[in-house]
Protein backbone atom coordinates (compact mmCIF):
# COMPACT_ATOMS: atom_id res chain seq x y z
CA UNK A 1 0.00 0.00 0.00
CA UNK A 2 1.26 3.15 -0.76
CA UNK A 3 2.82 5.66 1.62
CA UNK A 4 -0.68 7.77 3.03
CA UNK A 5 0.65 11.25 2.83
CA UNK A 6 -3.05 12.70 3.29
CA UNK A 7 -2.70 10.99 6.72
CA UNK A 8 0.40 12.14 7.33
CA UNK A 9 0.06 16.08 6.48
CA UNK A 10 -3.46 15.58 8.72
CA UNK A 11 -3.23 18.24 11.50
CA UNK A 12 -6.12 17.40 13.20
CA UNK A 13 -5.30 13.86 14.96
CA UNK A 14 -8.73 12.86 15.45
CA UNK A 15 -9.55 12.91 11.59
CA UNK A 16 -5.81 11.46 10.47
CA UNK A 17 -6.75 8.36 13.08
CA UNK A 18 -10.48 8.25 11.02
CA UNK A 19 -8.01 8.25 7.97
CA UNK A 20 -5.79 5.28 8.97
CA UNK A 21 -9.10 3.28 9.92
CA UNK A 22 -11.08 4.35 6.52
CA UNK A 23 -8.61 3.44 4.30
CA UNK A 24 -7.15 0.27 6.08
CA UNK A 25 -10.70 -0.93 5.84
CA UNK A 26 -11.17 0.21 2.07
CA UNK A 27 -8.05 -1.57 1.17
CA UNK A 28 -9.74 -4.94 2.73
CA UNK A 29 -6.93 -4.79 5.63
CA UNK A 30 -7.67 -7.32 8.45
CA UNK A 31 -4.88 -5.79 11.09
CA UNK A 32 -3.73 -2.39 11.88
CA UNK A 33 -0.62 -2.72 14.14
CA UNK A 34 0.93 0.18 15.42
CA UNK A 35 4.61 -0.69 17.12
CA UNK A 36 6.92 2.12 18.11
CA UNK A 37 10.52 1.75 17.88
CA UNK A 38 13.16 3.76 18.89
CA UNK A 39 12.83 6.73 16.65
CA UNK A 40 9.89 6.35 15.09
CA UNK A 41 6.76 4.07 15.08
CA UNK A 42 5.93 1.24 12.12
CA UNK A 43 2.20 1.11 10.89
CA UNK A 44 2.37 -2.39 9.65
CA UNK A 45 -0.88 -4.21 7.75
CA UNK A 46 -1.98 -7.39 7.04
CA UNK A 47 -3.93 -8.00 4.15
CA UNK A 48 -4.87 -10.95 2.53
CA UNK A 49 -3.51 -12.54 5.16
CA UNK A 50 0.47 -11.46 4.72
CA UNK A 51 1.81 -8.96 6.42
CA UNK A 52 3.34 -5.19 5.17
CA UNK A 53 4.98 -2.32 6.55
CA UNK A 54 2.78 1.03 5.13
CA UNK A 55 4.17 3.58 6.73
CA UNK A 56 6.42 5.50 9.52
CA UNK A 57 4.62 7.67 12.34
CA UNK A 58 7.17 9.74 14.32
CA UNK A 59 7.13 9.18 17.87
CA UNK A 60 5.04 11.87 19.01
CA UNK A 61 2.30 11.03 16.54
CA UNK A 62 2.25 7.69 17.69
CA UNK A 63 1.55 8.30 21.21
CA UNK A 64 -1.44 10.65 20.29
CA UNK A 65 -2.21 8.30 17.76
CA UNK A 66 -2.54 5.81 20.65
CA UNK A 67 -4.61 8.13 22.85
CA UNK A 68 -7.35 8.90 20.42
CA UNK A 69 -7.73 5.14 19.99
CA UNK A 70 -7.72 4.12 23.61
CA UNK A 71 -10.60 6.87 24.09
CA UNK A 72 -12.80 5.34 20.60
CA UNK A 73 -12.22 1.84 22.58
CA UNK A 74 -13.06 4.08 26.37
CA UNK A 75 -9.83 2.10 27.55
CA UNK A 76 -7.94 4.42 30.02
CA UNK A 77 -5.68 6.80 28.34
CA UNK A 78 -3.47 7.12 32.00
CA UNK A 79 -2.87 3.54 32.16
CA UNK A 80 0.62 3.82 30.41
CA UNK A 81 2.31 0.07 30.46
CA UNK A 82 -1.19 -1.73 30.97
CA UNK A 83 -2.80 -4.63 29.00
CA UNK A 84 -6.58 -3.35 27.48
CA UNK A 85 -8.23 -4.31 25.64
CA UNK A 86 -11.64 -3.90 24.36
CA UNK A 87 -13.91 -3.27 21.41
CA UNK A 88 -14.00 -0.28 18.30
CA UNK A 89 -16.22 0.97 16.56
CA UNK A 90 -16.33 3.96 14.29
CA UNK A 91 -17.90 5.90 11.46
CA UNK A 92 -14.40 6.51 9.66
CA UNK A 93 -14.24 8.13 6.58
CA UNK A 94 -17.13 6.68 4.78
CA UNK A 95 -16.38 3.20 6.44
CA UNK A 96 -18.38 1.65 9.07
CA UNK A 97 -15.26 0.61 10.82
CA UNK A 98 -15.83 -2.42 13.70
CA UNK A 99 -13.04 -4.52 15.21
CA UNK A 100 -10.95 -5.08 18.51
CA UNK A 101 -8.54 -3.36 19.96
CA UNK A 102 -5.29 -4.75 22.38
CA UNK A 103 -2.81 -2.16 23.69
CA UNK A 104 0.24 -4.25 24.78
CA UNK A 105 3.42 -2.21 26.50
CA UNK A 106 6.12 -3.16 24.76
CA UNK A 107 10.17 -1.80 25.67
CA UNK A 108 9.80 0.94 23.45
CA UNK A 109 6.19 2.15 25.00
CA UNK A 110 2.67 0.62 24.00
CA UNK A 111 2.12 -1.13 20.50
CA UNK A 112 -1.63 -1.13 19.47
CA UNK A 113 -2.93 -4.27 17.40
CA UNK A 114 -6.43 -3.54 15.80
CA UNK A 115 -8.29 -6.76 14.43
CA UNK A 116 -11.05 -5.45 11.91
CA UNK A 117 -13.75 -7.70 12.02
CA UNK A 118 -14.31 -9.86 8.24
CA UNK A 119 -17.41 -9.27 6.48
CA UNK A 120 -19.75 -11.40 7.56
CA UNK A 121 -20.58 -14.71 5.43
CA UNK A 122 -23.07 -16.55 4.72
CA UNK A 123 -22.63 -20.35 4.15
CA UNK A 124 -22.88 -20.15 0.83
CA UNK A 125 -20.27 -17.37 -0.16
CA UNK A 126 -17.32 -19.66 2.32
CA UNK A 127 -16.28 -21.74 -0.68
CA UNK A 128 -17.47 -24.75 0.24
CA UNK A 129 -18.09 -27.40 -2.68
CA UNK A 130 -21.74 -28.05 -2.66
CA UNK A 131 -21.64 -31.53 -1.94
CA UNK A 132 -20.42 -30.91 1.24
CA UNK A 133 -22.51 -27.87 1.65
CA UNK A 134 -25.66 -29.66 1.82
CA UNK A 135 -23.76 -32.13 3.93
CA UNK A 136 -22.64 -29.67 6.52
CA UNK A 137 -26.17 -27.20 6.21
CA UNK A 138 -28.01 -30.94 7.20
CA UNK A 139 -25.63 -31.01 10.31
CA UNK A 140 -25.96 -27.65 11.36
CA UNK A 141 -30.01 -28.23 11.93
CA UNK A 142 -29.56 -31.28 14.14
CA UNK A 143 -30.46 -31.07 17.81
CA UNK A 144 -27.21 -32.51 19.39
CA UNK A 145 -23.86 -33.26 18.86
CA UNK A 146 -20.53 -31.67 18.19
CA UNK A 147 -18.89 -30.14 15.31
CA UNK A 148 -15.36 -28.79 15.26
CA UNK A 149 -14.31 -25.95 12.83
CA UNK A 150 -10.62 -26.77 12.32
CA UNK A 151 -8.01 -24.47 11.57
CA UNK A 152 -4.11 -22.74 12.00
CA UNK A 153 -4.88 -19.00 13.12
CA UNK A 154 -5.81 -16.16 10.80
CA UNK A 155 -7.86 -19.36 8.64
CA UNK A 156 -11.34 -17.66 8.96
CA UNK A 157 -12.31 -19.66 11.70
CA UNK A 158 -14.39 -16.96 13.32
CA UNK A 159 -16.04 -16.09 10.00
CA UNK A 160 -16.96 -19.65 9.60
CA UNK A 161 -18.00 -20.50 12.67
CA UNK A 162 -20.49 -17.20 12.56
CA UNK A 163 -21.97 -18.59 9.12
CA UNK A 164 -22.12 -22.03 11.18
CA UNK A 165 -24.49 -19.92 13.78
CA UNK A 166 -26.33 -18.14 10.96
CA UNK A 167 -27.45 -21.51 9.12
CA UNK A 168 -28.69 -22.80 12.46
CA UNK A 169 -31.60 -20.76 11.92
CA UNK A 170 -31.10 -18.36 15.10
CA UNK A 171 -34.89 -17.02 14.21
CA UNK A 172 -36.22 -20.53 15.28
CA UNK A 173 -34.00 -21.56 17.52
CA UNK A 174 -32.18 -20.32 20.70
CA UNK A 175 -28.42 -19.95 19.50
CA UNK A 176 -26.00 -18.61 21.41
CA UNK A 177 -22.33 -17.79 20.92
CA UNK A 178 -19.06 -17.79 23.41
CA UNK A 179 -16.06 -16.46 22.06
CA UNK A 180 -13.06 -14.49 23.64
CA UNK A 181 -13.29 -11.22 22.01
CA UNK A 182 -16.49 -9.92 20.72
CA UNK A 183 -16.53 -9.84 17.10
CA UNK A 184 -19.40 -7.57 16.04
CA UNK A 185 -23.33 -8.38 15.61
CA UNK A 186 -24.94 -11.55 14.54
CA UNK A 187 -28.42 -10.64 14.45
CA UNK A 188 -30.60 -13.42 16.57
CA UNK A 189 -27.82 -15.06 18.53
CA UNK A 190 -27.10 -14.51 22.10
CA UNK A 191 -23.30 -13.13 21.86
CA UNK A 192 -20.98 -13.50 25.15
CA UNK A 193 -17.40 -12.52 25.62
CA UNK A 194 -15.17 -13.70 27.98
CA UNK A 195 -13.40 -11.77 30.80
CA UNK A 196 -11.26 -13.79 33.14
CA UNK A 197 -10.43 -10.46 35.21
CA UNK A 198 -13.97 -10.52 36.63
CA UNK A 199 -14.35 -14.72 36.70
CA UNK A 200 -16.09 -14.16 33.30
CA UNK A 201 -14.70 -17.68 32.02
CA UNK A 202 -15.49 -19.18 28.69
CA UNK A 203 -16.46 -22.49 30.65
CA UNK A 204 -19.17 -20.08 33.04
CA UNK A 205 -20.40 -18.51 30.09
CA UNK A 206 -20.91 -21.90 28.38
CA UNK A 207 -22.67 -23.28 31.59
CA UNK A 208 -24.50 -20.29 31.99
CA UNK A 209 -26.04 -20.28 27.79
CA UNK A 210 -26.97 -24.08 28.43
CA UNK A 211 -29.14 -22.89 31.24
CA UNK A 212 -30.54 -20.34 29.90
CA UNK A 213 -31.93 -22.94 27.37
CA UNK A 214 -30.01 -22.69 24.61
CA UNK A 215 -30.33 -25.14 21.62
CA UNK A 216 -26.84 -24.32 19.58
CA UNK A 217 -23.73 -22.96 21.18
CA UNK A 218 -21.18 -21.68 19.15
CA UNK A 219 -17.62 -21.48 20.70
CA UNK A 220 -14.60 -19.83 19.81
CA UNK A 221 -11.75 -21.22 20.81
CA UNK A 222 -11.57 -24.94 22.60
CA UNK A 223 -8.58 -24.89 24.20
CA UNK A 224 -9.22 -25.20 28.21
CA UNK A 225 -9.99 -28.43 29.84
CA UNK A 226 -12.68 -27.23 31.99
CA UNK A 227 -14.39 -25.63 28.71
CA UNK A 228 -13.72 -29.44 26.48
CA UNK A 229 -15.52 -31.21 28.88
CA UNK A 230 -18.75 -28.92 29.54
CA UNK A 231 -18.66 -28.72 25.56
CA UNK A 232 -18.61 -32.44 25.27
CA UNK A 233 -20.97 -32.97 28.05
CA UNK A 234 -23.46 -30.14 26.50
CA UNK A 235 -23.24 -31.98 23.30
CA UNK A 236 -24.99 -35.26 24.37
CA UNK A 237 -27.70 -33.35 24.17
CA UNK A 238 -27.35 -29.57 22.46
CA UNK A 239 -25.63 -28.92 19.15
CA UNK A 240 -22.07 -27.46 20.03
CA UNK A 241 -20.12 -25.90 17.40
CA UNK A 242 -16.19 -25.45 18.17
CA UNK A 243 -13.09 -23.35 17.10
CA UNK A 244 -10.14 -25.85 17.61
CA UNK A 245 -6.92 -24.76 16.17
CA UNK A 246 -4.78 -27.44 14.61
CA UNK A 247 -3.88 -28.23 11.40
CA UNK A 248 -5.74 -30.78 10.69
CA UNK A 249 -8.36 -33.37 11.58
CA UNK A 250 -5.83 -35.87 13.32
CA UNK A 251 -4.28 -33.07 14.87
CA UNK A 252 -7.60 -32.01 16.13
CA UNK A 253 -8.71 -35.41 17.68
CA UNK A 254 -5.05 -35.52 19.09
CA UNK A 255 -5.81 -32.03 20.91
CA UNK A 256 -9.06 -33.24 22.15
CA UNK A 257 -7.07 -36.16 23.78
CA UNK A 258 -4.90 -33.63 25.71
CA UNK A 259 -7.06 -31.42 26.92
CA UNK A 260 -8.52 -34.73 28.90
CA UNK A 261 -11.87 -35.91 26.36
CA UNK A 262 -12.03 -39.73 26.04
CA UNK A 263 -11.85 -41.07 23.31
CA UNK A 264 -15.26 -43.03 23.65
CA UNK A 265 -17.13 -39.51 24.77
CA UNK A 266 -15.77 -37.62 21.90
CA UNK A 267 -16.48 -40.72 19.44
CA UNK A 268 -20.30 -40.69 20.68
CA UNK A 269 -21.14 -36.52 20.01
CA UNK A 270 -18.50 -35.67 17.39
CA UNK A 271 -20.63 -35.13 14.09
CA UNK A 272 -17.79 -34.17 12.09
CA UNK A 273 -14.56 -31.81 11.13
CA UNK A 274 -14.56 -28.76 8.67
CA UNK A 275 -10.65 -28.08 8.61
CA UNK A 276 -10.02 -24.82 6.95
CA UNK A 277 -7.72 -22.59 5.20
CA UNK A 278 -7.72 -19.02 3.43
CA UNK A 279 -6.02 -18.73 -0.35
CA UNK A 280 -5.92 -15.54 -1.46
CA UNK A 281 -8.45 -14.75 -4.61
CA UNK A 282 -6.77 -13.62 -7.94
CA UNK A 283 -7.51 -10.11 -8.90
CA UNK A 284 -10.59 -9.20 -10.61
CA UNK A 285 -9.69 -6.34 -12.37
CA UNK A 286 -6.32 -8.09 -14.25
CA UNK A 287 -7.14 -11.52 -14.44
CA UNK A 288 -5.95 -13.07 -17.32
CA UNK A 289 -6.74 -16.73 -18.60
CA UNK A 290 -3.23 -19.08 -19.34
CA UNK A 291 -2.38 -22.19 -20.25
CA UNK A 292 -1.05 -24.74 -17.67
CA UNK A 293 0.72 -28.17 -18.65
CA UNK A 294 1.26 -31.41 -16.34
CA UNK A 295 5.11 -30.53 -17.07
CA UNK A 296 4.43 -26.98 -15.60
CA UNK A 297 2.40 -28.48 -13.17
CA UNK A 298 5.24 -30.85 -11.96
CA UNK A 299 7.81 -27.79 -12.20
CA UNK A 300 5.96 -25.56 -9.85
CA UNK A 301 6.01 -28.41 -6.89
CA UNK A 302 2.04 -30.16 -7.35
CA UNK A 303 2.03 -33.36 -5.96
CA UNK A 304 2.42 -35.79 -8.54
CA UNK A 305 -0.37 -38.18 -7.96
CA UNK A 306 -2.50 -34.76 -8.04
CA UNK A 307 -0.93 -33.65 -11.82
CA UNK A 308 -1.75 -37.35 -13.03
CA UNK A 309 -5.17 -37.05 -12.13
CA UNK A 310 -6.06 -33.24 -13.16
CA UNK A 311 -4.00 -33.27 -16.56
CA UNK A 312 -3.54 -36.05 -19.24
CA UNK A 313 -0.43 -35.79 -21.15
CA UNK A 314 -1.02 -33.87 -24.01
CA UNK A 315 -3.61 -31.17 -22.89
CA UNK A 316 -2.77 -28.35 -21.22
CA UNK A 317 -5.16 -26.83 -18.75
CA UNK A 318 -6.96 -22.96 -18.47
CA UNK A 319 -5.81 -21.44 -15.14
CA UNK A 320 -5.85 -17.98 -14.12
CA UNK A 321 -3.31 -15.03 -12.59
CA UNK A 322 -3.29 -12.08 -12.31
CA UNK A 323 -1.34 -9.69 -14.29
CA UNK A 324 -0.83 -7.51 -11.50
CA UNK A 325 -2.76 -3.71 -10.97
CA UNK A 326 -3.29 -0.90 -9.00
CA UNK A 327 -6.31 -2.74 -7.72
CA UNK A 328 -4.54 -5.39 -6.24
CA UNK A 329 -1.42 -3.45 -5.17
CA UNK A 330 0.64 -5.30 -7.82
CA UNK A 331 0.18 -8.64 -5.77
CA UNK A 332 -2.42 -10.01 -8.80
CA UNK A 333 -4.46 -10.87 -5.29
CA UNK A 334 -7.50 -9.39 -3.88
CA UNK A 335 -9.72 -10.89 -1.19
CA UNK A 336 -9.55 -14.13 0.23
CA UNK A 337 -11.84 -17.89 -0.19
CA UNK A 338 -11.76 -20.88 2.01
CA UNK A 339 -10.45 -23.99 1.38
CA UNK A 340 -11.55 -26.72 3.04
CA UNK A 341 -11.81 -30.56 3.99
CA UNK A 342 -15.53 -31.88 5.27
CA UNK A 343 -15.34 -34.90 7.27
CA UNK A 344 -18.80 -36.56 7.95
CA UNK A 345 -18.47 -38.81 10.88
CA UNK A 346 -21.87 -39.52 10.61
CA UNK A 347 -22.27 -40.51 7.04
CA UNK A 348 -18.90 -40.90 5.82
CA UNK A 349 -18.50 -40.80 2.06
CA UNK A 350 -15.92 -43.27 0.39
CA UNK A 351 -13.55 -39.99 -0.94
CA UNK A 352 -13.89 -37.04 0.82
CA UNK A 353 -12.41 -33.80 -0.19
CA UNK A 354 -9.29 -33.16 0.53
CA UNK A 355 -7.50 -29.91 0.75
CA UNK A 356 -5.99 -30.05 -1.89
CA UNK A 357 -8.70 -31.36 -3.86
CA UNK A 358 -10.80 -28.43 -3.00
CA UNK A 359 -7.70 -26.01 -3.65
CA UNK A 360 -7.39 -27.65 -6.91
CA UNK A 361 -11.25 -27.01 -7.80
CA UNK A 362 -10.72 -23.52 -7.64
CA UNK A 363 -8.03 -22.99 -9.60
CA UNK A 364 -10.06 -25.04 -12.25
CA UNK A 365 -12.45 -22.88 -11.80
CA UNK A 366 -10.26 -19.38 -11.75
CA UNK A 367 -10.73 -18.58 -7.93
CA UNK A 368 -7.50 -18.73 -7.09
CA UNK A 369 -4.02 -19.07 -9.28
CA UNK A 370 -2.32 -22.59 -9.58
CA UNK A 371 0.64 -21.27 -7.35
CA UNK A 372 -1.66 -20.84 -4.23
CA UNK A 373 -2.77 -24.49 -3.33
CA UNK A 374 1.01 -24.92 -2.91
CA UNK A 375 0.53 -21.77 0.43
CA UNK A 376 -2.70 -23.51 1.86
ZN1 LIG B 1 -5.10 -6.54 -10.01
Amino acid sequence: MPVPHHILKEPSIDAAVDLLLGDAAAANVSEIFLVPQAQHAIVRVRRDGLLHDWFRLPKEAHEKFLGRLKRLARLQESAPLAFQDGPLRRMADGQDVEGWIEIVPVLEGEKAVIRLRAEPLGLDALGLESTDLERLRRCVRSSAGLLLVVGPRRAGLSTTLHALLEAAEPARRHVALVEKDFHGDLPGVDQHASDPSVGRSIASLLRASAASGAEVIGLGALHDEAAAALAVSIAEHRLVIAVLEAESMQEALRRLLELRIEARSAARVLKGVLVQRLARRVCSECRRRDAMTRAQADQSGWPRSLTRRVFDTRHPRTVVRGAKCEHCQFTGHRGQIGVFEWNDLVAPRRRRNTLLDSGVHKVLNGAIAPEEILRT
